[in-house]
């Protein structure tokens, strides 16, 4: 993937010497890497991804034609996911509902709602009985917890997601009075970025325990289970990140215990199928010192790649030499310091990386912040400051979509 990323870059520099500020994307490993996922699943499992991790239509057209179904939190989702094509089943998610969202979902063929609190799930009922549907959904729980250590908890502490734990038995009484709507089991979303196998397998066992309990205790049967997504992915030790062949054994075993009852048991991944797919790449605008310190202003910034602010940590990166030096004066270098990495925002906030040692950065070189396929451009502020969106290029081996020579 590198070779192809680097190789873009040279010819590039070489076509045109207007600075690089791109998102480059290897589709045939993110076929690859979410087919061997999908694939691996045993039995009832499915995958379903959760668009907002990266919503970029090409995305979306690669993942159709591997994963199970798209989970999606807004109508602008659910369009992008009958645009992607497939005509994958939809779940749709998230706080907030709006009563025309709900309209529409229901028309137009979501599968099932998650449903978010005792007030929704009287809308939903509402809206699907003018509709004369009866709507499949999900409750979606906030478990007492709490749970093992991860990035960002969903549950298990409050927050604006799910239905409390306590409130669960009330809640099923009411969906089963309602015409509208049709329980078909539970939407449990506790945690993300976890990044150990061992913790993620018994919270799934604590998930099937509840379920096993609410049936005995409610006199109700579970036939969907969704485990929701948060499995890791090892920003700074990509090699060291969740081990999913590690993972297989015990889901199996978990799988075959599961009651005949229970058809369907769903994952809704995000960063975990398409984080390692992508790269942010940016060239290296000036070189400075201020107070000491060395800092590298690069093409680009937060507004394109938010995540390393947003989650306090510098983001690794490779310099990838450019030869191409234009200018009659003097190169600008560092050999041997740690460099800051910023951006171009007139903030201090605007930082990608805080000093990390590099034998040599210049002025031209090109920085690789890898892993960028995930929560980076989807989540970013883009138009702050209005500088130029980057480009967006999709790798294909001896595919039209690749740009630049079309020779890749
Ligand atoms: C964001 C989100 C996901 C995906 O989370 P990842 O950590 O990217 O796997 C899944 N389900 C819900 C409800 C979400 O909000």
């Amino acid at each position: 993937m590198n070779a192809r990323f680097k190789d873009w870059i040279d010819a590039r520099k070489h076509a045109d010497n207007e600075p690089i500020c791109a998102y480059l994307y290897d589709l045939d490993h993110l076929e690859k890497h979410t087919q061997k996922v999908v694939s691996s699943l045993p039995g009832r499992f499915r995958m379903y991804y959760a668009m907002k991790a990266n919503s970029e239509r090409e995305i979306l057209k690669s993942l159709s034609s591997v994963i199970d179904g798209f989970e999606v939190a807004s109508l602008g989702e659910v369009e992008k996911a009958k645009e992607a094509g497939g005509n994958l089943p939809i779940i749709f998610g998230g706080p907030g509902k709006t009563d025309g969202e709900i309209e529409a979902a229901i028309r137009l063929g979501v599968e099932r709602i998650h449903v978010e609190s005792v007030q929704e799930l009287r809308r939903v009922a509402w809206i699907a009985k003018k509709q004369e549907a009866q709507m499949p959904i999900l409750l979606r729980v906030n478990l007492r917890g709490p749970f093992p250590s991860a990035t960002l908890h969903m549950a298990g502490r409050p927050t604006q997601f799910g239905i409390n734990e306590e409130e669960i038995p009330q809640a099923v009484r009411l969906a089963q009075e309602l015409d509208g709507v049709k329980l078909e089991g539970f939407h449990f979303h506790s945690l993300s970025n976890n990044l150990d196998v061992e913790r993620h397998i018994q919270l799934l066992h604590l998930y099937v325990n509840k379920i096993l309990a609410w049936e005995k205790e409610l006199g109700i049967q579970v036939t969907v289970l969704n485990v929701g997504g948060g499995i890791g992915v090892d920003l700074l030790h990509p090699e060291q990140s969740f081990d999913w062949d590690r993972f297989l054994p015990p889901l199996t075993a978990l799988e075959q215990g599961l009651p005949d009852t229970l058809e369907m048991v769903q994952f809704e991944c995000g960063r975990y199928l398409t984080a390692t797919c992508g790269c942010y790449a940016v060239e290296v605008l000036d070189l400075k010192q201020n107070h000491g310190k060395h800092y590298a202003v690069i093409r680009g910034g937060t507004h394109h790649f938010r995540l390393p602010v947003s989650w306090q940590y510098s983001h690794p990166f490779e310099v990838v030499p450019v030869e191409r030096w234009d200018y009659p004066f003097p190169r600008q270098e560092v050999v041997d310091s740690p460099v800051t990495v910023v951006g171009q925002l007139c903030t201090p906030k605007d930082v990608l990386a805080h000093d990390i040692p590099v034998s040599r950065i210049r002025v031209g070189d090109v920085l690789l912040f890898h892993n960028t396929g995930a929560y980076g451009w989807s989540i970013s502020h883009h138009d702050f400051l209005s500088h130029p969106h980057p480009e967006q290029h999709y790798f294909r081996l001896a595919s039209p979509l690749a740009h630049v020579g079309g020779e890749f």
